[in-house]
């Protein structure tokens, strides 16, 4: 049996993978069994920030593997302490809990929404109020936040206490609020990226700020696809003007290696004590070590370098033949074309480099370092795909 029947055969059919056997790879150019070259766009879904096999983030995890590799949250360690404190320090939150993955991370943004309500005002206020079209994981609780019936059908009962809400529309929201009691929180992703990198206005932000600050309600971002430096400031919120109550971070900051995080504002940050939240593998001090290798790495120039390119990617697809429209921030981009989104994923495969779709579009998410005489190959390939 060769690896793809073998992979057929026992890994449970969620997946519905592309013809392609990746064997190894070196920042952002990647190599399929057939020893085939491809320019990756795909960064294993925003995951892998500075490429693949990056090397000082390897060695930053591989001094970790031997020295410790795991031992549980029984006991301090020095990695996890110090990429709590960096994050703490480079966002304005403070406290954070980690976990293994998005879906985990905003777990813990649920349950702590939950609890801090719960403490203040009793048990009947606990309503979350979540987006039309949203992401937020795959787990019940996290399903349940998903504002997408199709990724629910099947599944039901749904946890209860989550009410869905249109993008960008303040009205909508204003009159839920009016009109629903025991609201505790908004969840939101700033940038919806799996269903098509759908930005939120600037003016829906400002109405879920100003309804949170009216009500006492928390503003839970959702940045586990947005954050790290994709959107090209360090987290996505940096750009909105306002902090939230809780933020969840995963897919960017491990380079690679499952991590997910859950960040604690002022308002919360004792929210959750002793007992009430945990995880055997949170925290782990080789994902962490390498987590910060990452985010030391994320720095002004980095980030500039960020908005260059993808400035230079919507510039180039914007009003191509076959290219209906952009959208996205920094080097998270959704492109709507005139062909399937799944035909041009195909060709572009075929002459060598990897997209991603959402929802019907073409979406980019490249490592951030991509070099650029990389993208200009891929956006000339993606053009002529798109055409
Ligand atoms: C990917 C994603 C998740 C889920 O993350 P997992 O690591 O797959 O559990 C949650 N929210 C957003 C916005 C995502 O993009």
């Amino acid at each position: 049996m060769n690896i793809k029947e073998m992979d057929k055969k026992y890994v449970a059919n969620t997946y519905a993978r592309f013809p392609v056997l990746l064997e190894h790879g070196s920042g952002s150019l990647v190599y399929d069994d057939a020893g085939k070259e491809y320019i990756d766009l795909g960064a294993g879904i925003a995951v892998t920030s500075f490429g693949i096999a990056d090397s000082e983030w390897a060695a930053a995890v591989t001094a970790q593997l031997t020295k410790l590799q795991h031992c549980s949250n029984l006991y301090y360690t020095e990695p996890c302490a110090e990429l709590a404190e960096k994050l703490c320090e480079l966002s304005g939150m403070k406290k954070v809990f980690f976990g293994n993955s998005g879906a985990e991370a905003n777990e813990c943004a649920i349950k702590t929404a939950r609890k801090y309500s719960c403490d203040k005002y009793g048990p009947d206020r606990y309503k979350i109020v979540t987006l039309v079209d949203s992401f937020h994981g795959r787990t019940i609780a996290t399903l349940s936040a998903t504002g997408q019936p199709d990724l629910q059908a099947g599944f039901a009962p749904m946890v209860p206490g989550f009410i869905y809400t249109p993008v960008n529309d303040c009205e909508a929201l204003k009159a839920l609020v009016e009109s629903e009691s025991g609201i505790c929180a908004f969840m939101f992703e700033l940038i919806q990226g799996e269903s098509g990198v759908n930005v939120l206005s600037q003016e829906f932000v400002d109405c879920m700020v100003s309804l949170a600050k009216e009500h006492d309600i928390l503003l839970v971002d959702d940045e586990v696809q947005a954050g790290n430096g994709r959107t090209g400031t360090l987290y996505a919120y940096m750009q909105y003007g306002f902090t939230p109550d809780i933020m969840s971070t995963a897919k960017g900051l491990g380079g690679g290696l499952p991590i997910g995080a859950c960040l604690m504002g002022e308002k919360v940050q004792d929210t959750m004590g002793a007992g009430t939240h945990g995880s055997t593998f949170g925290g782990n001090p080789a994902v962490c070590a390498g987590a910060l290798n990452i985010l030391s790495r994320i720095d002004g120039k980095l980030l500039a370098d960020v908005k260059a390119k993808g400035e230079y990617i919507v510039k180039e697809l914007s009003g191509a033949p076959g290219v209906k429209g952009i959208s996205g921030k920094g080097l998270m981009i959704g492109i709507e074309t005139e062909k399937s989104a799944g035909d041009v994923l195909a060709e572009c495969m075929a002459n060598g480099v990897l997209v991603l779709t959402a929802h019907g579009k073409v979406r980019l998410v490249p490592a951030l370092n991509i070099p650029m005489e990389l993208v200009e190959k891929a956006v000339a390939v993606i053009k002529a795909a798109c055409a």
